[in-house]
């Protein structure tokens, strides 16, 4: 019995437990008291889902009060209830012991939930049931804080760690990509460094580092040859057709120079219109013949948007030999065979020893070139231009020489090449005009001509382009007293149609001025009658090699009869050039051909000569 001191709750409790202990024995329910005075909560619950015990902590946690005693459903009200139930099936299913977390405000609680087994055993004070539930139930919200805290620092460490392995990632693909654009453009940039961009051949730079490994494994032994290949009408079908037609005509010689040698051999474009080629041989004459078969191959036409196309190519040759230990110099020797090829028309010629004298002296030829004007060594010679018909004198062309102190009487064909590479044509070309103008102003004034006989000028592409080309002419036509309408200036079609936008205006102007204009060596260049016509143009002078093959066959016989129709339907006149023979001169004559020059007439003489043979008598 309860002694009065005792608290009722207390009675109370203790009743319950001393009815518990009859259920679990005397050990266990000196346990469960024991367990009043543990930080534990403890409580019992039968099948029905009813509390029928619960000490002072399990009563604060849960949230029970007293009176509580025996609520149905309670549990399910402070576990979930779903879960409970699932923990309920499992534990009769099996005893055994669950665990279970449940956060209830602040505080965490472990609830371990246990099959009290109650079947057999009577108890006056209960419910009749079989079977319920001990939960245990602890206080566990600073190990949970502890807890959280770790995972809440782990997952930040994680995310941290996640997004340092991210960047990482990224950093790393984009090293390998920009590693990768890299390789790309230094690839590119060794491409660059080694090809032409244009034709995709080797370059110049490729190629003289090709030539020296050659050289070095050679050592001596004759087993290679350096090829120096020059296009001859090149310049004139980029000046004329412009540059696009040029770079795919380059390419497409590339590509023929390509097929005509062996893999193992190289060609490499040098510059321009220059290639070059390493190749294999056993002797000269295996070099010669490779020659022979590439300058066939490139004779036959290309066809460029509706462009037929035509460019011979001369060939320097030079193969190796143990005097060689550099690249540059059988480059020199071959680039030095390819200009006698040139020079003689031959189309290839095998480097000789005696060449380099002759490619030192051109280099002396410049630098004399540089003082001829100052000292004097020009003067000017005429060519008289005949009137076909009535074999009269209607005009001069004016032919510079040049007289060189130590080689003699130089031909224009060698140094007004020069001199246009130079720039030293231009006051060249100037002096030319004065002296032309003045002369036929003397010969004007001491009445040897025939009225309008007039003097025909050659004028350089670079000349023709001057900006002050005119205010120069005004010059000399006013220096000289020359009128306007006497001169002629000869150009080439590639002066007109390089630029020709700039062309029709000084074109026009020499026109308002009444100077007359002629195209020389008509018919070799790539220009049309068509084209031409567009301007001003009052000569067309049909060139030389036209009128020598006119006998031989009939097709040279009706060009220069073509040319001469259209001209004069264009309201040009014609003059042909290098009339040797009687024969020509009758052609010409019964075609109807205005006017002529040539050695057949006179070859360009001083003037004391023309004086003495032509001019008084005329
Ligand atoms: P070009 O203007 O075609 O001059 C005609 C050339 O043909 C001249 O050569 C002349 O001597 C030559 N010739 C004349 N009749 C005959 C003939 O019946 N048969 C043969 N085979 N040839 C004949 P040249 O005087 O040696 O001049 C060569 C070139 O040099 C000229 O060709 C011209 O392009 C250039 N040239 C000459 N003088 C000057 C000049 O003062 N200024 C410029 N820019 N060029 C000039
Ligand atoms: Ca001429
Ligand atoms: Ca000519």
């Amino acid at each position: 019995s309860a002694s009065p001191a005792v608290p009722t709750y207390l009675g109370h409790e203790v009743g319950k437990l001393a009815t518990l202990a009859n259920y679990l024995g005397r050990a266990q329910a000196a346990q469960t008291a024991l367990a009043q005075t543990l930080p534990v909560g403890m409580a019992a619950v039968d099948d029905q889902d009813r509390v029928w015990f619960c000490n002072l902590l399990a009563t604060e946690w849960l949230g029970l009060h007293l009176g509580d005693g025996l609520t149905p459903a309670l549990v399910p009200a402070w576990i979930d209830a779903a879960a409970w139930q699932q923990t309920r099936q499992n534990i009769l299913r099996k005893p055994t012991v669950l665990c279970l977390e449940q956060q209830r405000g602040a505080v965490w609680l472990e609830i371990q939930i246990q099959s009290l087994g109650l079947a057999d055993r009577p108890s006056p004070l209960m419910p009749p049931v079989r079977q319920g539930f001990l939960l245990l139930i602890e206080d566990i919200t600073s190990r949970k804080t502890v807890e959280l805290q770790l995972r809440s620092q782990n997952q930040g460490l994680t995310a941290e760690m996640q997004q340092q392995a991210k960047r990482l990632e990224r950093s790393h693909l984009d090293l390998q990509r920009e590693i990768l654009e890299r390789q790309q453009v230094q690839a590119e940039l060794a491409h660059q460094a080694l090809y032409d961009s244009l034709t995709g051949l080797p370059n110049r730079y490729h190629f003289m580092r090709q030539l020296n490994t050659w050289l070095i494994q050679a050592q001596g032994r004759l087993q290679f040859a350096v090829l120096f290949l020059d296009c001859d009408r090149f310049k004139l079908v980029n000046d004329s057709l412009g540059h696009l037609i040029g770079d795919e005509l380059l390419k497409a010689i590339a590509k023929r120079l390509r097929n005509c040698v062996a893999t193992t051999d190289l060609v490499a474009r040098f510059g321009g219109d220059e290639f070059t080629i390493l190749l294999s041989i056993q002797t000269p004459e295996t070099a010669v013949q490779v020659v022979q078969r590439i300058r066939k191959r490139l004779q036959q036409p290309f066809f460029i948007q509706d462009h037929q196309l035509y460019t011979g190519c001369s060939i320097g040759i030079v193969v190796n030999s143990p005097q060689y230990g550099q690249a540059e110099e059988m480059l020199r020797d071959a680039d030095t065979a390819m200009y006698r090829a040139k020079r003689e028309g031959s189309g290839h010629a095998l480097f000789q020893l005696e060449m380099h004298l002759a490619a030192h002296q051109s280099l002396q030829l410049e630098t004399d070139l540089r003082e001829a004007l100052a000292r004097g060594q020009f003067t000017v010679h005429y060519q008289p231009i005949f009137d076909i018909k009535t074999q009269q004198i209607r005009g001069f062309e004016a032919l510079l020489r040049w007289h060189h102190p130590v080689h003699g009487c130089i031909p224009p064909d060698q140094f007004i090449p020069i001199a246009e590479e130079t720039g030293l044509i231009l006051p060249i070309g100037e002096w030319v005009l004065q002296e032309a103008c003045r002369q036929l102003r003397t010969w004007q004034q001491q009445r040897q001509l025939l009225p309008n006989t007039f003097m025909s000028v050659n004028l350089s592409m670079q000349q023709f382009n001057q900006a002050d080309l005119l205010r120069q002419i005004d010059g000399v036509l006013q220096s000289s007293h020359l009128g306007s309408q006497y001169l002629k200036l000869e150009i080439t079609e590639s002066a007109i149609m390089t630029n020709s936008d700039a062309a029709v205006q000084v074109i026009q102007d020499l026109k308002d001025r009444g100077i007359r204009l002629g195209i020389d060596d008509f018919g070799t260049g790539y220009s049309s009658l068509s084209y031409l016509h567009c301007f001003p143009i009052d000569v067309l002078k049909i060139d030389r090699s036209f009128v020598h093959h006119m006998a031989n066959g009939h097709k040279h016989l009706s060009l220069v009869q073509a040319i001469n129709t259209l001209a004069t339907h264009f309201d040009m006149t014609v003059i042909a050039e290098g009339i040797e023979t009687r024969t020509q001169l009758q052609l010409l004559d019964s075609m109807d051909c205005p006017m002529g020059q040539g050695y057949f007439f006179s070859p360009p003489a001083d003037p004391a000569t023309l004086e003495s043979q032509f001019l008084a008598l005329n």
